[in-house]
Order: C-alpha cells, then sequence, then structure tokens
C-alpha cells in the first residue's frame, strides 16, 4: 500500500526548508519551489521548469499540490458576491465567498465542515460538526479566490496587484475567518494557514488584513492574546445576559458570559487591539432599547466596536431581520455609551452567501 503524499499547502516556508533538506537538497531549491506556488501561481509539477528534474521528481512524490475543486458556483443578482461549493479530498464540501466592496476585495473562508456550536439561528451549526480543515485546505481556499480575481477581466480590482517581483493582476485584499466553522475550534491548522498567507514571500496577506470571528471560545482568545498574532479579533456576542446569549448560542453553556468578558478584557490588555463584537439582530428577540443599554453597560469602557447584522434567513430558524428604523436606534444606544457601531452591508442573501448562511448538503 502506498502512503498518500502529503499537502504541499499544510507546509509553511520554514517547515518545506526543512523537509528538502531532510531530503538532501538544496534549501534554494525550497525557495524556489515556494515562489512558483505563491508568487506565480503553479498549480502543476510541469509548470516548475526551473527546478532540476531529480530534485522535481522527488518533491512530486512526497508532495500533493491540491487544490480544491468548484463543485458549484453561484453568483448574487447584484454580481457583487460570488459563492463556491468546494470539494474537499474526502469528498465533504465547504462553502467559500468572494465579496466586493468599494475599494476591496474580500473572501470568507471556512475553517471547518460543518460546525459544533450550534448557534441556532446559524445554518452551518444546524447541519453538526463533520470534520477540522486542514492547514492547506483553508489556504486553498484562499488561493482559489485568488486564481479568480487573476482571471477576471477589470471588474474586479486589485489595490495591491503589481509590485517588485510580483506578477501584475489582481489579488486578494482582506480574509474573515467567517465562513463554515468555529476557527479556535481549530487553532493549530487556522494559524498556521494564517502563517501561510501573510508569509512575505508569498501571498503576502497582511496580519492587519485577516480578520478571525468567534462565537467565544475562551482558552482560544487567551492563547491569541498570549501568543501576540496581530490579527484582528471578532467576537460573536448575540446576547449580553448569560440568559439570552445562552438560548442563541449554546456554547455560551460552557464558556458563561462573564468568563468571556474576561477573555475579552484581557485580549485588549495584552494586545493592545480593539475588539469587534459581533450582535445578530433578530426582530423582537435582541434588538429592543433596553437589550442596547445592556450591550452598552457591558461594553462600557472597553475598547470595542459593535457590528450589527440584520438576521439573514436559514430555513432551521423561524426569526425574522430587524427593520432599518430599530437598527438605527440600537445604533444611537450604543452612542451614548462610546460604542462605535457599523451596520453590517447586507451581501449574497438571494445565494445564501450572508452570515449564517453557509451549508452544504454533504458536510
Ligand atoms: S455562527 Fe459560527 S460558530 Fe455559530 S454555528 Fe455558525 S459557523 Fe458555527
Amino acid at each position: 500500500m502506498t502512503t498518500p503524499r502529503a499537502n504541499f499547502h499544510d507546509l509553511t516556508r520554514e517547515a518545506l526548508r526543512q523537509l528538502v533538506v531532510r531530503w538532501g537538497f538544496s534549501p534554494v531549491h525550497a525557495a524556489r519551489l515556494w515562489a512558483y506556488v505563491y508568487l506565480e501561481h503553479a498549480d502543476h509539477w510541469a509548470l516548475m521548469p526551473e527546478l532540476p528534474a531529480r530534485f522535481r521528481a522527488k518533491a512530486e512524490s512526497e508532495l500533493a499540490l491540491t487544490s480544491l475543486p468548484v463543485a458549484a458556483e453561484t453568483h448574487s443578482r447584484d454580481g457583487f458576491t460570488r459563492k463556491y461549493l468546494l470539494a474537499l479530498p474526502d469528498d465533504r464540501r465547504i462553502e467559500t465567498v468572494l465579496m466586493r466592496f468599494t475599494g476591496r476585495v474580500t473572501a470568507c473562508i471556512s475553517s471547518q465542515a460543518g460546525c459544533a456550536m450550534g448557534c441556532v439561528f446559524c445554518a452551518t451549526g444546524q447541519m453538526g460538526f463533520a470534520r477540522h480543515l486542514t492547514a492547506g485546505e483553508i489556504v486553498a481556499q484562499a488561493l482559489h479566490v485568488n486564481r479568480v480575481l487573476r482571471q477576471a477581466t477589470g471588474s474586479l480590482i486589485d489595490y495591491q496587484g503589481s509590485g517588485p517581483g510580483r506578477p501584475p493582476g489582481e489579488r486578494l485584499r482582506n480574509i474573515v475567518l467567517m465562513g463554515m466553522g468555529e476557527p479556535l475550534h481549530n487553532y493549530d491548522a487556522v494559524m498556521t494557514a494564517v502563517e501561510i498567507l501573510c508569509d512575505t514571500a508569498g501571498l503576502s496577506l497582511g496580519t492587519k488584513q485577516i480578520t478571525l470571528s468567534t462565537v467565544g471560545v475562551v482558552p482560544g482568545i487567551r492563547r491569541l492574546a498570549d501568543e501576540g498574532r496581530p490579527i484582528h479579533l471578532a467576537v460573536s456576542l448575540h446576547g449580553a445576559t448569560q440568559a439570552e446569549r445562552a438560548a442563541l448560542v449554546p456554547v455560551a453553556k460552557k464558556w458563561p458570559l462573564d468568563e468571556l468578558m474576561d477573555a475579552c478584557r484581557y485580549y485588549i490588555a495584552r494586545q493592545q487591539r480593539r475588539i469587534f463584537y459581533e450582535w445578530t439582530l433578530i426582530e423582537g428577540k435582541n434588538d429592543t432599547p433596553e437589550q442596547a443599554h445592556a450591550v452598552g453597560r457591558l461594553l462600557h469602557g472597553q475598547d470595542a466596536q459593535v457590528n450589527l447584522i440584520p438576521l439573514n434567513p436559514t430555513t432551521g430558524y423561524a426569526g425574522a431581520p430587524t427593520g432599518r428604523e430599530a437598527a438605527k436606534q440600537f445604533q444611537q444606544i450604543l452612542r451614548t455609551y462610546g460604542l462605535p457601531s457599523t451596520v453590517r452591508q447586507r451581501r449574497g442573501i438571494d445565494i445564501a452567501a450572508g452570515c449564517g448562511q453557509l451549508a452544504t448538503l454533504r458536510s
């Protein structure tokens, strides 16, 4: 029985260098291989003519250049959003979303197939958990979006596309780890993927261009704070009392609100960084003035911003989104506590690509 090849995209540049040296080849070959894949977007060994044949044969026998085939693709009517159903090597499926905003292109990528957190209004949570993604499967989603941008004809604008050593073309601008799954439940793979995505000899995304969203995995928030990783952190709150939050986010029973707030204050103090709190606005459920005041009291004094997200429809939850006026009133109350807030632009709702809508039949 032959051993399956390792996935090239699971490797950081340093891990690749060490592997190549262990094979008995020069680290120069490792650097050239890395550049082929991440700077020149080579996705096949035949596209790497400068690598010595013996080295290329060894690399090909040991490593797979895995891309994730597109099982289905949908485009929103307004043309701003595209959703990709990508096939994993074990035939499970995940979803990745490309979103155009003024002046930037953002990819919303998944960290797990399904999710174990069970948030009641979320289609992924309604599916249950299938498995963690590997670092390479997370990286492959970004590479897929990058490839789409490079193939597009001028309509998706890249503001960083050309530069020294970098071929001209369209590139991904921001990544949000807000797709399927809870990223802090798959901590090591996600952080390895972030390291690969931010590698300055490769895709070179800035850490400030990456936002990780958690539903409140307290140990992960504390670890993130201790490790000093300078990515943006978004925390899904949805309820300002333990009972209200636990009704929407079951994981709050494991990590109660007071423990979550302690971890968030710890993160802000250690990292000297703002936290973005996400609040799904559900009509008649968590959008009253009283609840806005409760959020204000809870977060008062923190370096925080609240992102309000009118509920997106899913088949497994009957709630409705808060209207524009009630959302504005909620914002106004937060302002009296010195809390900045935004109301999230709704994108891709017609193709179920909005927050909380990602799901696959075969995860
Ligand atoms: S909102 Fe996020 S954490 Fe909650 S079930 Fe959905 S994917 Fe999982």
